[in-house]
């Protein structure tokens, strides 16, 4: 059955950003190709320890290059798994990938050619890349465990038609019509055998399977003197090797970055290589990457792990995407683990409950955050750029990893009111005032509301540092997290936090509460104003400039926390929380004099309406009534200004 069908709107503006491409480095279709059979087979050699009946004795896995010079043409086959019809109109007719529409925005607004390879490179585009060297591209595919084959055709204009075809075995071939060469344009001629053989050597000598191509040998007969004669054999044109076995000077950087390349499909180069073999009652070899940027997907725990970390078993592929082998938290490291123990017919249900595999975990984490410390220590630059981009991620393992909380601690770096650059914790402590003996933080929704809070006032007053928290999972961990060495991490929003030794602190204490005796009657009256609005209205000795602050009880939910909580579904108890009035402020200086004169004075109720609310605002908060508040003010507005 012949079907014809219309590209999605994605995937037909990428093809026409690949056809009329400018990026110059077009030989990649191959390595793209050579890449997709090698995850191909990978997958089939996966589905047969379940079923063997997928890949016969016998069957030997490979992938081959065929060109054909006179008809200019050129094809990759593998007897990978192959696709079925459904999988060749879903995997190849549109674009799963769900950055498409980002990445297609960005690249609209990209304003030169170096931006838009730039976008090319960071995205990858996989099968799409064979328009930029082809105008029409044609797939044959069977999936293993199926009669029937697909043909899919397309000339990158929009359309692609689906026919039934024929194929002997499993697997896919895909054939390019080749563009004229022109060297000019980036486009070699990609039916020369030495081309080819570059090529494959530059890209995919890695590929654990072999590469083979037909090429023209000639020979003698006999010893000797015999007559010279063309024959025409395969050879494997990779070397196979498993490039974590190779030593390190036998490895080129350009080789592994390739690696990264094929198993991740991320253009970008990674930021971070991390090698490591494990001896002893466990024995594995890592080679593991970390990105230079974050996917798109990062935040998401249901992110692409396909291309996280390949777990092998001496030597053999076992799987694509073994997360058990390291932490949530560190779901952005991609590379391969290979052990030396584990049973090759392992499978994932088994992963999740071997004992080896989690003490693998614990391995691999700890070399992970070994060489991200490493890295904090020598190139404090490129672990900013490391943390700019995963930062995020890592803090997550604050609150999930508490095993590891310490080493986390030491690499997480985090905006203070000490300037614009983020700082360490240990920094921060260097930092640390005569008489301080804790750590304080202020989380919100945004970094410049932070800086402007009246809650870090008596903080600036004192010149005493605080941590300025503005990222979602800054809540989660903070909860979580009591302590940093000695120090106790404390909130500056908390109704007992506050700069000064603690000397200082009782004797403010002591006058503080000293004033409150004086002011308790009208402090009474704002209290029955707000009714359960408030846990309580005091004086406070934190505010220098505001009249007033919201501050939270010991033990209570913060409110960003609250509405995180309120945001993702959850139930979360309102909480109340203390108005504390700045006893110095000229608004309580009136309100004194107005109370004392008339105990009953409806300006008094007023305005504990509107200093509950200014607070609520300058911590960046919503007013459950915002237009009664604005009513409120713009009333006080209309009597003043008479
Ligand atoms: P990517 O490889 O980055 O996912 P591609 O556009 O190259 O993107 O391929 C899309 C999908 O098509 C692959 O993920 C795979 O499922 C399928 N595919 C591509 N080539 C093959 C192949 N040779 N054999 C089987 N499946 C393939």
């Amino acid at each position: 059955m012949s079907e014809r069908h219309e590209f999605r709107t994605e995937a037909r503006q990428l093809l026409g950003l690949m056809i009329h491409s400018v990026y110059s480095n077009k030989d990649i279709f191959l390595r793209e190709l050579i890449s997709n059979s090698s995850d191909a087979l990978d997958k089939r050699r996966f589905e047969a320890v379940r079923q063997p009946e997928l890949l016969p004795e016998g069957t030997e896995l490979a992938i081959r290059i065929d060109a054909d010079p006179g008809a200019r043409t050129l094809s990759v086959s593998d007897n990978g798994i192959g696709m079925t019809r459904e999988e060749v109109r879903d995997l190849i007719g549109t674009i799963a990938k769900s950055g498409t529409q980002e990445f297609l925005r960005a690249l609209r607004e990209a304003k030169d050619a170096a931006a838009s390879t730039a976008l090319i490179g960071q995205f990858g585009v996989g099968f799409y890349s064979t328009f930029m060297v082809a105008d029409r591209v044609e797939l044959v595919t069977r999936r293993a465990g199926e009669a029937a084959a697909t043909r899919w055709v397309s000339a990158g204009d929009g359309w692609y038609t689906l026919d039934d075809a024929a194929r002997e075995e499993p697997g896919t071939t895909v054939t390019l019509h080749l563009k004229p060469a022109d060297e000019e344009d980036g486009l070699k001629d990609f039916t020369k055998e030495w081309e080819i053989r570059q090529l494959v050597r530059q890209y995919s000598d890695f590929v654990a399977y072999p590469v083979r191509m037909e090429v023209e040998r000639t020979e003698r007969d006999g010893e000797g003197e015999g007559a010279e004669r063309t024959v025409r054999a395969l050879e494997t044109l990779n070397s196979m090797k498993a490039i974590w076995l190779r030593g390190r000077d036998e490895v080129t950087e350009e080789e592994y970055h390739e690696f990264y390349r094929h198993i991740s499909h991320d253009w970008n180069d990674p930021l971070l290589r991390i090698q490591a073999k494990i001896e002893g009652t466990l024995e594995y070899r890592l080679l593991l990457y970390i990105p230079s940027k974050a996917p798109w997907d990062l935040a998401y725990r249901h992110m692409d792990r396909a291309r996280g970390v390949h777990l092998y078993v001496k030597r053999v592929f076992i799987m694509d995407d073994c997360s058990d082998l390291l932490p949530e938290y560190l779901r952005f490291v991609r590379g391969v683990v290979d052990s030396e123990d584990l049973p090759l017919n392992i499978s994932r249900e088994i992963l999740q409950q071997n004992r080896q595999i989690q003490r693998m975990n614990r391995g691999v984490t700890a070399k992970v955050l070994g060489a991200l410390k490493d890295l904090a220590e020598k190139d404090p630059e490129k672990y900013a750029a490391f943390w700019a981009e995963f930062g995020r991620v890592l803090k997550e393992g604050l609150f999930q990893d508490a095993e590891n909380r310490g080493a986390l601690l030491d690499l997480a770096r985090l905006r203070s009111t000490a300037g614009d650059a983020e700082t360490s914790l240990a920094d921060y402590v260097a930092r640390m005032k005569p008489g301080q003996t804790e750590i304080y933080y202020l989380t919100g929704e945004n970094p410049e509301t932070l800086r402007r809070s009246p809650h870090l006032e008596g903080f600036a007053a004192k010149g005493w540092e605080v941590l300025l928290l503005s990222d979602p999972v800054d809540e989660v961990w903070t909860g979580a997290v009591e302590k940093y060495g000695d120090f106790a991490l404390v909130s500056a929003a908390r109704g007992t936090a506050a700069a000064g030794s603690e000397e200082e602190r009782k004797q403010e204490e002591e006058a503080r509460s000293e004033r409150e005796k004086e002011d308790a009657p009208l402090l009474a009256r704002m209290r029955e104003a707000l009714g359960d609005r408030v846990k309580d209205v005091r004086l406070s000795s934190r505010l220098t400039e505001s009249a007033a602050c919201l501050v939270s009880d010991e033990g209570d939910l913060s409110p960003q926390l609250e509405r995180i909580l309120k945001a993702m579904g959850q139930e979360a108890p309102a909480v109340r929380r203390i108005l504390e009035l700045n006893p110095d402020h000229p608004v309580m200086a009136a309100l004194r004099r107005r109370h004392a004169a008339d105990p009953a004075a409806p300006v008094v109720a007023e305005y504990a309406e509107l200093l509950f609310g200014q607070a609520v605002l300058a911590e960046g908060g919503q007013l459950p009534d915002p237009a009664a508040f604005a009513r409120r003010v713009a009333e006080l507005m209309a009597r003043a200004a008479e």
